[in-house]
């Protein structure tokens, strides 16, 4: 057991709801937040102990935070009213939020300056994953930041990758976003080819995923959630969006310019007519551009 006994969890929504359950299992005392009362509500009813202010996680060991964006992670830390302020010196904050690389950077450095230590730790596994705890984590913080929240971190991820620095973490979750944003696209192309020529996807799924086109969308989505018209993952066309726009803003503050990134980003904004922001993520192999 670590040395840390109480984690706050702020965003108690699909994934932070699952993450405060899997850490109070691990055996931590775990105190949640939300700022919606129906989340703190439906947390409290699946046996998550909820406070009904941000302040009273001040007292904390460890603050995870899942949250929809950089922006709303310094807004729920920073300022008179945010966590920082009401922290213990010290505190040991871990963001699964699926961030912002340069903006999280220059957070974590302000945080730091006034005493608080801050790994970022975006996480893939979906909701099913937060709820079990067997999300695949990846991590960046010091080497000392991220062997401290060791404990923490296993109750969270059965698959956990230091891959560098703060922000590294972030770019690693961009990657892996970009490629499955990528691929659901590139996958419902070939499929829809192949139903034109007069061959069912179902025909040929188990096929190609014996072969070497196969992809966690191919293996994963077009079988559990798309195929069996369920659309329920649990992770929205919304925060998918985001993570490509975190892609295209990344690659045009490094100065790149690729074209299936672009196509990707063009077609994945365009879907904001056709698909809903609450919709599931996977419902873009229904869309067509014009
Ligand atoms: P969600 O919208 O279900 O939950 C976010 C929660 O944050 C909501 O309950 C919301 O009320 C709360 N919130 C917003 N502003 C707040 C504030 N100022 N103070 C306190 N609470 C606030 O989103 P989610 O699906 O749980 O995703 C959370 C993060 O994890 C996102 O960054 C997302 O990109 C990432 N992620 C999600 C999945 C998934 O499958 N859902 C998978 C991997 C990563």
């Amino acid at each position: 057991m670590s040395e840390f006994k109480t984690v706050g969890v702020v965003g108690l929504g699909n994934m932070g709801r699952g993450m405060a359950l899997s850490l109070a299992r691990a055996g931590f005392d775990v105190l949640g937040y939300d700022a919606s009362e129906q989340a703190r509500d439906t947390s409290a009813a699946e046996g998550v102990r909820v406070a009904q202010s941000l302040q009273a996680l001040g007292g904390c060991d460890v603050v995870v935070l899942s949250l929809p964006t950089t922006n709303v992670v310094s807004a729920v830390l920073e300022g008179a009213q945010g966590l920082a302020a009401a922290a213990k010196p010290g505190l040991l904050i871990i963001d699964t939020t699926s961030g912002d690389p340069q903006a999280t950077r220059a957070l974590a450095q302000r945080l730091n300056d006034a005493g608080l230590r801050f790994i970022d730790a975006p996480v893939s596994g979906g909701a099913a994953g937060a709820r079990k705890g067997t999300l695949t984590m990846f991590i960046g913080g010091s080497a000392k930041d991220v062997q401290d929240a060791d404990a923490v971190l296993a109750a969270l991820g059965d698959k956990r990758f230091h891959i560098g620095e703060v922000g590294a973490g972030d770019i690693a979750k961009i990657v892996n976003n970009l490629l499955v944003a990528s691929h659901l696209l590139t996958a419902s192309e070939a499929f829809r080819m192949a139903n034109a020529a007069g061959v069912a996807t179902e025909q040929l799924i188990e096929a190609i995923n014996a072969g070497s086109g196969r992809s966690g969308v191919t293996l994963y989505n077009y079988p559990s959630r798309i195929l069996n018209n369920g659309f329920d993952s649990g992770f929205t066309v919304q925060l998918m969006r985001k993570d490509v726009n975190l892609a295209m803003s990344l690659q045009q503050s490094l100065g790149l310019k690729f074209p299936v990134s672009g196509e990707v980003g063009d077609i994945w904004n365009a879907s904001a007519q056709a698909l809903q922001d609450k919709d599931d993520f996977n419902r873009i192999v229904t869309f067509e551009k014009e």
